[in-house]
C-alpha cells in the first residue's frame, strides 16, 4: 500500500485474545445478579413486616401477631446475616491470605463440632457418633478446619429427618507410596468420611452441591434454608490444604460427604 505520493505505509494490528476477560465479566454478573436476588427477598420481608408492624401496634389480644410479625424480621435478618457472612467466608478463603497453619489433631476437632451441633441434633432426635483412631493429625488453620467439619455434619443434621442417623469417621489409611521411604517417619494421609441416612441427594444434582449457590430444589427440601454457599466455602478450604472432597449420595436413601487431607506429624 503507497500513499498518492508514493510512499509505502503499514498497517499494524495488536490483537489480544480476550476470551478470559469475558468469561471473568460474565462470573462477575452471574454472581451480582445471584447475590442481588438472593437479598431482595429478605429485604422485602423486612420492609414489608415493619410496615404491617408499625400499622398493628398490639391491641389487646393481638400480642401473639405482633410478636410472630418480629419473628418474621428476626429471621429475615438472619438469613442475609448468614448470606454476607458466607460471601465475605468465600472471598477471604479464595484471596488465600491465612498463612501455612499448624498441627491440628482432627479428633478432638471433630468432639467439639459434634458438641456445639449438640441442640439442633437433638432437636430432630438425631444420634451423631464418632468413630477414629486415637489421634491423626493434619497441618492447616484450626478454624477453617473446624469449619469444614461444622459445614458438613451441619448439613447431615440438617438434610437428615428427624430421628435418622449421622456418622463422622477419621481413618489414617497407609499411605499408597511406592515400597521407598522418602521419609524418616511415615505420615499417613487423613480421610473424614460424614454419612447420613438422610433425604439423599438426586444423580442429577450431584455433580453441582460444591458449585456456588447450588441448592437442591425439591420436595424434600421445600422449606430448608440456607445459601447454597457451604459446600463452596468447605471445598475451597479443603482444597487450600491440598486436599480432596467428594459425595456419594443416593436420593432417599442418604449421603456420605468425604475429605482426604495430607497428614502431618502431630506437634
Ligand atoms: P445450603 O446452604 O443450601 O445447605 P450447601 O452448599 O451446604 O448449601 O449445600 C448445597 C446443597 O447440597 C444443599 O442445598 C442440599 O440440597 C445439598 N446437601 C448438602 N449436604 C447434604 C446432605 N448431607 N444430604 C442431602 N443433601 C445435602
Amino acid at each position: 500500500m503507497t500513499t498518492e505520493y508514493g510512499e509505502p505505509v503499514g498497517l499494524a494490528a495488536i490483537l489480544r485474545d480476550i476470551t478470559l476477560l469475558k468469561e471473568l465479566e460474565q462470573m462477575k454478573t452471574d454472581f451480582v445478579n445471584t447475590v442481588s436476588h438472593d437479598l431482595k427477598s429478605p429485604i422485602m420481608a423486612i420492609a414489608m413486616t415493619a410496615e404491617l408492624l408499625m400499622k398493628a401496634m398490639p391491641a389487646p389480644g393481638g400480642e401473639r401477631a405482633y410478636r410472630e410479625r418480629c419473628e418474621r424480621i428476626l429471621r429475615s435478618a438472619k438469613n442475609m446475616t448468614e448470606l454476607v457472612t458466607d460471601l465475605l467466608d468465600l472471598g477471604k478463603i479464595e484471596a488465600g491470605l491465612e498463612g501455612a497453619g499448624e498441627p491440628v489433631d482432627l479428633v478432638p476437632l471433630i468432639a467439639d463440632v459434634v458438641k456445639a451441633l449438640a441442640a439442633p441434633a437433638e432437636g430432630k432426635h438425631i444420634a451423631v457418633g464418632i468413630e477414629g483412631p486415637p489421634a491423626a493429625a493434619v497441618r492447616g488453620v484450626r478454624a477453617r478446619l473446624q469449619q469444614v467439619l461444622t459445614n458438613l455434619i451441619g448439613n447431615s443434621i440438617k438434610y437428615t429427618r428427624d430421628g435418622g442417623r449421622v456418622r463422622a469417621t477419621v481413618e489414617t489409611p497407609e499411605a499408597t507410596e511406592g515400597p521407598v521411604r522418602i521419609r524418616p517417619v511415615r505420615i499417613r494421609p487423613v480421610r473424614i468420611r460424614v454419612t447420613d441416612n438422610g433425604i439423599g441427594i438426586p444423580a442429577r444434582d450431584l455433580p453441582h452441591v460444591f458449585d456456588k449457590f447450588y441448592r437442591v430444589a425439591n420436595h424434600a427440601t421445600a422449606g430448608i434454608s440456607g445459601t447454597g454457599l457451604g459446600l463452596a466455602i468447605t471445598r475451597s478450604i479443603v482444597e487450600a490444604h491440598a486436599g480432596r472432597i467428594g459425595v456419594e449420595s443416593t436420593e432417599g436413601t442418604g449421603s456420605t460427604f468425604w475429605v482426604e487431607l495430607p497428614g502431618a506429624a502431630p506437634g
